[in-house]
């Protein structure tokens, strides 16, 4: 059987929901299924949401929840120094620029999404100023790196057992932001990264991430990672037929818990048991 590594990486921005719970039983139960491995990844590069409490209640709920991962669990935010390694090997062959602007700057440009390079006096003068900027990957210069290659961006992802392959369309997201004002790395970088260190074969996440790929492939090709294959899985829904997010905090995994679900009741609800 081929190796299957894959991971479930959360943002410890606020206690788990029902929702992450159904996603981590999912990717469990993936990797079990094809008798492969799941680390557990924790995305804390947004310093100012993300909190060491709920890193601890992560551990905690998924361990409730019967699951189990290896250690040591890689914790994004003890290693700045790697995403800021990878920023400074695109900056190197000309695929990264700062971007000084403001959001209502970027609003009132014809393309906010791919602003472009500032020119070289003002850049100057805006680091002299000490303004902060943010990093963003150039795809005017992917596209000259990559050359032919960029019309043959593809990644793979599997639907439903069969395997579908498409092609990757980094510009429907423009130049994407790869280190934050506030934040030496952002979510793509980051994640990229860490998937390819940690050698992940698959990856498995909520059907809110399903344009994800096609940056990620860019970020891929351009460091010479290698790609994997990627699954999508449905989200669960309020009964208003609405996403669950963070802050319908009365769904919290250790609110449940805590008015005396079982962690067996919780897999019944989700399907999983
Ligand atoms: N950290 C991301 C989140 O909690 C998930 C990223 C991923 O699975 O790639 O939404």
């Amino acid at each position: 059987m081929s190796v299957f590594r894959t991971r479930f990486a959360p943002s410890p921005t606020y206690y788990l929901h029902l929702g992450h719970a159904a996603s981590a039983l999912h990717v469990w139960r993936c990797a079990e299924e094809m008798g492969g491995d799941v680390l557990l990844r924790i995305e804390d590069i947004d310093t100012t949401r993300c909190k060491p409490e709920y890193t601890a209640a992560i551990f905690e709920d998924l361990a409730w929840l019967g699951l189990s991962w290896s250690e040591p669990v890689r914790i994004q935010s003890d290693h700045f120094s790697d995403y800021r390694a990878c920023i400074d090997a695109l900056r190197a062959r000309g695929l990264a620029y700062r971007c000084f602007r403001t959001r209502s700057q970027l609003e009132n440009l014809t393309d906010p999404l791919s602003p472009g390079p500032h020119a070289r006096s003002d850049e100057q003068a805006f680091l002299d100023a000490g303004q902060a900027f943010a990093w963003r990957l150039s795809l005017n210069a992917a596209r000259e790196v990559l050359g032919s290659t960029w019309d043959e961006l593809a990644y793979r992802e599997q639907v439903h057992g069969e395997m579908v392959s498409h092609k990757a369309r980094p510009e429907r997201h423009g130049d994407i932001i790869i280190a934050r004002k506030d934040s030496p790395s952002a979510y793509h970088l980051a994640a990229t990264h860490d998937d390819a260190l940690q050698s992940m074969t698959h990856i498995i996440r909520g059907e809110d991430l399903i344009e994800a790929p096609h940056i990620q492939t860019l970020l891929q090709v351009l460091m010479g990672w290698p790609q994997p294959i990627y699954q999508h899985h449905q989200l669960v829904l309020d009964a208003d037929g609405k996403k669950l997010s963070k802050r319908q905090k009365s769904l919290t995994l250790a609110d449940l818990r805590k008015n005396g679900m079982t962690a067996l009741e919780i897999k019944q609800r989700l399907g999983f048991a």
